[in-house]
Parts: structure tokens; C-alpha cells; sequence
């Protein structure tokens, strides 16, 4: 296992921002670390880190303890922080010379050069940080973050601010540089998440409220949705009375029914239609947008 997090609490003076949380991240695996601004993803990804102590709990990566085998454990992880501070006075080869020197890595001037081929910086290879745009920025942050060869890449929040051609870059960036490493990064864009992971981990209000792979998450939840069309006319009314369904919305066509509990409505749909001798010429289940699971988990 890359990353063991073990009921984890955080107190900024009274105020829990990490309450008992649990994850792990195993070998190899891209992880989506979603929840909403202020939901404690940097703050958990910072204990991780060893940037700031738990108040509570134990994290290991790759098998140590991040507070005891300290210089290990940062040695071990490669750590992209929220907003890439970065010295723009100095020269792209420079600081990542500087970054590399810190972890003392061998043949620096060598790794330096691959590690400005790996993430595309060739072109803007020459300028001082200052000058580059936030995706090429963003491209530096990486390469510090990879420049020792570690086994997992921590990321905060990797493509906040860019434009979307910078942020498919990044994406595919990471997507590929995810195919050696172990990658954990936080979001509050579902659409990353979908794009980017393997798994995703919710966090609410300091809490885990889902740990599962984007597709068995869409099939989760306490309301399911089917979507139906009958031949011939029927009314919003006659719909509601089938047993189970809640909400009904017409869409197109057909009918859009949502089951007032957690159960699957094709069931009682089909009994319905030959009760009353109607022909169902199209009867599915649909899928939840991710979004909408989100917004599901995470409202207040
Ligand atoms: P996220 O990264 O999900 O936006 P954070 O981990 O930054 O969330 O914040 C979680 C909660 O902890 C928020 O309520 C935030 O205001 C609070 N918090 C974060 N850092 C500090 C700090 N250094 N001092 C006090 N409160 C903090």
C-alpha cells in the first residue's frame, strides 16, 4: 500500500477540519481527492506531506510512518502544493537545480534536462519563472515535484486557474506521469476526476462521505432514475401512482421517474404497463451524472 491514512484529526484551535479519516492508496493507483472549499483535502494532504502534525490518527507511505521515518517518508513523496509557490525570480533550470541539490539527487544537470523533456518545458527552458504563463508554471511545479523519483505524487489542486487548453496539458501531464507513480490529487472538479482517476475519496465537512471508483459511485445513492417512454398517451398523474416512484419529470417523448427510495423502479414500471395494458417501448436505468452524486454527498 502506497498510502495508509488511519482515523486522522486536525484541530485549528477548537475547530475539527479533519475528523477521523480513513483511506488508503494503493500501488499505482491515480486517487481523486474531491470535496468542496474548506472540506480539510489540504489540510489532510498536508499531514501527509509531514508539512503540518495531526492532532490525531497515523499516516504511512510506502510502509512508514510519516512522523517517525520523516526524512524517509519526504523522500518517498513528491508534493505539488495548493496555488505552486514558486521562486519567479529565478531561472527554470535554476530552481529546479535548487529543488534537486535539497534532495541531493546524482547526475543533477542530466536530470534536470530529462526532467524539463518530461514535462514539455523545452521552449520556455531559458526564461525566469516570472515570466511564464500558469500552465508552464504549473508544468515547473511538476517537474520539482518529480525531480528525486518518487513512488507518490501529492497534488493540491494541480489545475485550479488554467484554461482549458492549459488544463487538458496538465491532465494529460499527470495522467502520464500517473502510469509510474502513485498520484494522489485534490479537486473540487468532478469532471477531473472522471478525466484523471481510477478511485475517488469525498471528503465533507472534514469527513470521508464516499471511497469508491467513479463508476460504482453514479450507481450508488438513495434515489435511482429511470427513463421511460410508452406508445400512446399517458398522464403525469397515472405515473405517480405507481408504486415507489416519486418525483416525475417529462422529458422528450417519454418520462423521467425517480424512485422516493433506494430501489430500482424498472420492476414496478413493467408490472404497471401490463396492469394497464400499455407497451413500455423503451424502459432503462439511468445513470447519475458524478455531479450530481457530489452535490448529493456534499450538501450541507
Ligand atoms: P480545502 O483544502 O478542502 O479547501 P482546508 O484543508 O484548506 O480545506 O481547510 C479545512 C478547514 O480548516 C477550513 O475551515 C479552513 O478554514 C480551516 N483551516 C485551514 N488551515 C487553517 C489554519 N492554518 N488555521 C486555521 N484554520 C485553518
Amino acid at each position: 500500500m502506497s498510502i495508509e491514512v488511519k482515523n486522522l484529526f486536525k484541530y485549528y484551535g477548537s475547530q475539527a477540519a479533519v475528523k477521523d479519516v480513513s483511506f488508503n492508496v494503493g500501488n499505482g493507483e491515480i486517487v481523486g481527492f474531491l470535496g468542496p472549499n474548506g472540506a480539510g483535502k489540504s489540510t489532510t494532504m498536508k499531514i501527509i506531506t509531514g508539512y503540518i502534525n495531526a492532532s490525531g490518527g497515523s499516516v504511512k507511505v510506502c510502509g512508514k510512518d510519516v512522523t517517525v521515518d520523516t526524512l524517509d517518508t519526504r523522500r518517498l513523496i513528491g508534493y505539488l502544493p495548493e496555488n505552486n509557490p514558486l521562486y519567479l525570480d529565478m531561472y527554470v533550470k535554476e530552481y529546479l537545480t535548487f529543488v534537486g541539490k535539497i534532495y541531493r539527487v546524482p547526475n543533477l544537470k542530466e536530470r534536470v534536462k530529462e526532467m524539463i523533456q518530461k514535462v514539455g518545458l523545452e521552449i520556455e527552458q531559458n526564461k525566469k519563472i516570472g515570466q511564464l504563463s500558469k500552465g508552464y508554471r504549473q508544468r515547473v511545479g511538476l517537474a520539482q515535484a518529480i525531480i528525486h523519483d518518487p513512488e507518490v505524487l501529492i497534488l493540491d489542486e494541480p489545475t485550479s486557474g488554467l484554461d482549458p487548453n492549459q488544463l487538458a496539458d496538465i491532465r494529460n501531464l499527470i495522467k502520464s506521469i500517473g502510469k509510474e507513480k502513485t498520484v494522489m490529487l485534490s479537486t473540487h472538479i468532478m469532471q477531473e476526476v472522471e478525466a484523471i482517476c481510477d478511485r475517488v475519496v469525498i471528503i465533507n465537512r472534514g469527513e470521508i462521505v464516499a471511497d469508491d471508483t467513479a463508476k460504482d459511485l453514479q450507481l450508488e445513492g438513495s434515489v435511482q432514475t429511470v427513463f421511460v417512454e410508452f406508445e400512446g398517451s399517458i398522464s403525469r398523474n397515472q405515473l405517480k401512482k405507481i408504486p415507489g416512484v416519486g418525483r416525475v419529470e417529462q422529458m422528450g417523448e417519454g418520462w423521467l421517474l425517480e424512485s422516493s427510495e433506494d430501489m430500482d423502479l424498472r420492476k414496478s414500471v413493467a408490472q404497471f404497463a401490463q396492469q394497464n395494458d400499455l407497451l413500455a417501448v423503451t424502459l432503462r436505468k439511468e445513470e447519475k451524472s458524478l455531479e450530481e452524486v457530489f452535490k448529493q454527498l456534499t450538501k450541507s
